[in-house]
């Protein structure tokens, strides 16, 4: 039966993105079935977000209840080690090739989980399609979030043409690859060496001429020789803090860095910001990691001749 709902009509060319960016927020209305009308694509949300209008859906069929999961690309990470509820999983999402189970939590300095395959294709890697980019992961042996995929389209909105760019912890490429959409040029360090060949072969899968792939600890970046960059992303929530006054230097006066930090008050690090630059500095929420814990990201402007 058909029943009278918010919904966003977006062209079908965007479609697909659209709805991915709405389950992402959360605003998803997964009771109705998006459907096509003349040459858009009416998407079912939960609240009249701006633009919404009101449109007849026919509810999905009730199923069972999946259990809860973090989807990359094909591969579904599940939170329990539930073989049964894995196979369900498996079975209700034709785009889903693997089920893991994380047998570790995010560890070392190259901030990867170790894996055990509860349903499908034994594989720790897959392709994830983000704002049109492509990017070819393997779980187990190279960092990567898609939680992440709204704020790196946030920073690139706020970049100029031309910018050039410093990724210092760039794993497989998704900030670097994003940001080159715009920048001049991109110098994509990391050194977990796994990282750096999958960044390779992202940047041709994705013709990002202008991003360089650097194997290298972000410690020693300063001895390179680069011009100062207008921009970097220090995405190392752990530990970037401590590499600050490398960015610094490595910034010209008046660039932007953006330091990712795992925190538990408000400002938290503010006094190491404080210690290397007096530019100004914006603090936001990017997301909650765990009760009383949260990922934040300074955005700092650089301002050399104070410090
Ligand atoms: N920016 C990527 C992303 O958003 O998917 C990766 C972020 S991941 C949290 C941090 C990355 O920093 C890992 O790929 C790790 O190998 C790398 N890393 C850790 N310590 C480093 C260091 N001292 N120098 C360079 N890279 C480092």
């Amino acid at each position: 039966m058909d029943e009278e709902q918010w919904c966003l009509a977006v062209p079908k060319r965007e479609a697909e993105q659209r709805r991915r960016r709405l389950l992402e927020e959360g605003l998803l209305d997964r009771r109705y079935k998006p459907r096509p009308e003349g040459d858009t694509v009416l998407l079912p949300v939960t609240e009249e977000v701006a633009g919404a209008v009101r449109c007849e859906f026919e509810a999905v069929p009730e199923r069972a209840e999946l259990p809860r999961h973090e989807l990359v690309g094909g591969i579904a990470i599940m939170q329990d080690d539930d073989p049964e509820a894995a196979r369900r999983l498996l079975a209700s999402r034709p785009s889903l090739e693997t089920v893991l189970f994380p047998e570790s939590p995010v560890e070392g300095e190259y901030r990867t989980r170790r894996f055990a395959v509860l349903a499908g294709a034994p594989t720790t890697r897959t392709r994830v399609t983000e704002y049109g980019l492509h990017f070819d992961v393997d779980l187990a042996l190279a960092y990567f979030s898609a939680r992440l995929s709204t704020e790196r389209q946030r920073v690139l909105e706020g970049m100029g043409e031309g910018e050039r760019v410093l990724d210092m912890f760039a794993g497989v490429g998704p900030f670097a690859i994003t940001l080159a959409r715009k920048a001049g040029l991109v110098i994509a360090a990391d050194l977990n060496p796994d990282a750096v060949h999958l960044l390779v072969h992202n940047i041709a899968l994705n013709h990002a001429e202008n991003v360089i792939p650097v194997l290298a600890d972000a410690g020693h970046l300063d001895r390179l020789g680069f011009e100062p960059f207008d921009r970097i992303i220090m995405n190392l929530p752990m530990a970037a803090p401590q590499f600050l006054a490398t960015a610094v230097g490595l910034c010209r006066d008046g660039g932007a860095i953006h330091l990712y930090a795992l925190q538990e008050k408000e400002g938290e690090y503010l006094p190491q910001i404080r210690a290397v630059t007096r530019g100004a500095v914006t603090e936001r929420l990017v997301r909650t990691y765990s009760p009383g814990k949260w990922h934040a990201v300074y955005d700092i402007v650089v301002e050399k001749e104070d410090c």
